[in-house]
């Protein structure tokens, strides 16, 4: 048997345990059986022996009396008749001085006759008998030999009797050794699956998992050593989850104007800390964000770490007043410090997940207060641009009034008609300008609304179309639309303000003129439009930032005027209607911009409103 091949270490040590049992109570059954063999062979002879003696005391007398010899025969016959044939006595012969036989019980081949030397002693007969000689002695010397004839059957059916009965006893004992072997290897072993379960628990996540540590034993250390590192690592893992959590809750909170002061606090219970928070290092800084353990500031312990900030210059824990104290120096003005029983001074693990922590919470108070300027000064540009634009809203659209009104009186006179006809271009422009301005405001304070109503694009293109060939008369255009319907739910005016920007694109990008290509067509159920040029074309890095406010390719398209946010306003309004916008160009080659709407937008509403981002 290969006990190697037995993978329970509890079978595997049962498996000894009654394997060298077997190996004792079969070599005591040999030792046993050989020894009790011995002694009733022994106690064959003796009684073969006994009886020869007894028979030759007895027949002596007969043999010495002058008896005829059929009284001695029967005398003889009478005496061995009365050998006790119970007790294992076979049978039994009275030889004369010459060694013939006189008397023979019971009848059997013996020889008749046989040399008086050899009616000496002990032998054993083939069938395992013992046959014994004693010599009859006469007053003159020897008159002749008994012979008692043991027999060995009893002897044999004792030793089978207890052969068996030995080895009812020792397998019963094997049977008893084996539930014993199993109690054992449960007592020894049982706490070594416990720590292999333990084991397995831990590595499939349960870091929860302990063992008992009842008694002294070597076990119970290795089951302490075992709850120790568990713990360690359980505590270890809760804080690198708690810093990974609050990696992203801090800057959410910060932002959002909530208090951190329980995510301080969640840090406190996991360092078991009293009191931490960040304070600053001077008179004038930012108000100290601090947490302490009874859920409001610990005087005590704010007013130690606000002393111990002024001296911070790096991270250090150490000792002082019956407190263990960590400081860690952040952006800004400020100093973490955490605060705890001098009992429990920080160890290195404790120290890098403090410093992590201060970081943290550091840097989201930096960008906090970073972000609420920009905020502030955004509000104030947007004010700014909101303001500027309604003030010169106005006096463009009565400038517009004039110019037109100058065109149609100066009609008659080329040159003057000329010059307010550039004055109408510059003022439409301007208008424009303005008019993405104020879009962008609108977008930044959430206030732009579309009105969606069932709209016809045919129509809508024709008109823009017709528009640019009057206002751009060098360009080609060509106006391909599809014979599907290329109708749907939207706002007819932004829509048309989305046409105008991608076209006076086309045309503004293309100097040298060139042809812009128009395009609309049904795709399923949307409807895809794409304004192509053979103008100067976008680079790569150049299409990535389009979209973008305030966005301006540089290169040849720098010689050309504009504000960077017409594609911007574009994007915006697209989005608005839950379509895309994308663009497609190679440098010197010309560029295509594809917008596709669908026809119903996913939450058909009659107005709807884009957040700023
Ligand atoms: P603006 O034209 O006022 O600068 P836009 O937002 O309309 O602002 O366009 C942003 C930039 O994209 C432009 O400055 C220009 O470099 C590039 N651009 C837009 N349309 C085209 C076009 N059809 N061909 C080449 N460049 C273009």
């Amino acid at each position: 048997m290969n006990l190697f091949a037995i993978r329970s270490l509890r079978w595997r040590l049962v498996a000894v345990m009654v394997l060298a049992d077997l190996i004792v109570a079969i070599t005591t059954g040999i030792v046993t059986y050989t020894s009790q063999n011995g002694s009733l062979k022994n106690q064959v002879v003796t009684r073969a022996r006994g009886g020869a003696l007894i028979l030759a005391a007895g027949a002596a007398p007969i043999f010495s009396f002058p008896n005829t010899p059929a009284e001695r025969k029967s005398l003889l016959n009478k005496l061995v008749s009365t050998l006790p044939h119970n007790v294992g006595i076979g049978g039994a012969a009275v030889y004369n001085a010459s060694g013939c036989i006189k008397v023979l019980a019971p009848p059997g081949p013996l020889p008749r006759c046989a040399p008086t030397g050899r009616l000496q002693g002990t032998r054993e007969l083939s069938n395992g008998d013992m046959q014994a000689f004693a010599t009859i002695e006469g007053v003159t010397g020897p008159v002749g030999y008994a012979s008692v004839t043991a027999s060995s059957k009893s002897a044999d059916s004792d030793l089978r009797k207890s052969t068996i009965a030995s080895a009812a006893v020792r397998a019963l004992g094997v049977l008893i050794f084996f539930l014993l072997s199993l109690a054992i290897a449960q007592y020894l072993l049982g706490p070594l699956e416990n720590l292999a379960r333990a084991a397995e628990s831990v590595g499939s996540g349960d870091l929860s998992t302990r063992l008992p540590e009842a008694n002294s034993t070597e076990l119970a250390s290795l089951a302490h050593t075992f709850n120790t590192m568990t713990s360690a690592l359980e505590q270890r893992i809760k804080q690198l989850s708690f810093l990974a959590s609050a990696g992203s809750t801090l800057p959410n909170t910060f932002r959002n104007g909530g208090d951190v002061r329980p995510i301080i606090a969640q840090f406190c219970e996991q360092i078991g800390a009293g009191g931490a928070g960040l304070v600053p290092r001077g008179e004038g800084d930012p108000e100290p964000l601090w947490y302490g353990t009874d859920g409001s500031r610990d005087p005590a312990c704010l007013s130690l770490a606000l002393k111990l900030a002024q001296d911070a210059r790096s991270a250090d824990a150490f000792v002082t007043e019956g407190r263990a104290i960590m400081v860690v120096p952040v952006l800004g003005n400020t100093v973490f410090v955490a605060v705890r029983d001098a009992t429990q001074p920080f160890t290195r693990e404790e120290q890098q997940v403090v410093i992590n922590f201060a970081y943290q919470l550091g840097i989201a108070a930096d960008n906090a207060r970073l972000f609420e300027s920009q905020q502030e000064a955004l509000q104030v540009k947007d004010q700014f641009l909101s303001i500027v634009s309604h003030e010169l809203r106005t006096p463009l659209t009565t400038i517009k009034g004039y110019s037109q009104m100058l065109r149609r009186k100066l009609g008659s006179d080329p040159v003057n008609e000329r010059y307010a006809a550039n004055i109408d271009a510059q003022v439409t422009r301007l208008t424009r300008l303005v008019d993405d301005l104020l879009d962008v405001t609108r977008f930044s304070r959430g206030q732009f609304e579309l009105k969606f109503s069932p709209t016809d694009l045919r129509p809508m293109l024709e008109d823009v179309v017709t528009r640019f060939r009057i206002v751009a008369p060098r360009h080609t255009f060509n106006l391909e639309l599809d014979d599907s319907p290329l109708t749907g739910e939207w706002d007819h005016d932004r829509l048309e303000q989305v046409l105008n920007n991608l076209l006076s694109n086309a045309v503004k990008y293309s100097p040298d003129a060139g042809t812009v290509t128009v395009r609309a067509m049904r795709r399923g159920d949307s409807v895809e439009v794409r304004v192509r040029d053979t103008g100067i074309g976008i680079d790569e890095e150049n299409q990535r930032h389009l979209f973008e406010r305030f966005y301006r390719a540089g290169g040849d398209a720098n010689d050309i005027k504009g504000l960077g946010l017409g594609l911007y306003v574009t994007q915006r309004i697209v989005d608005a209607h839950h379509g895309h916008i994308s663009v497609q160009s190679a440098v010197g080659e010309g560029s295509e911009f594809t917008v596709v709407l669908p026809s119903a937008p996913l939450s058909l509403e009659t107005a709807s409103t884009v957040q700023s981002t």
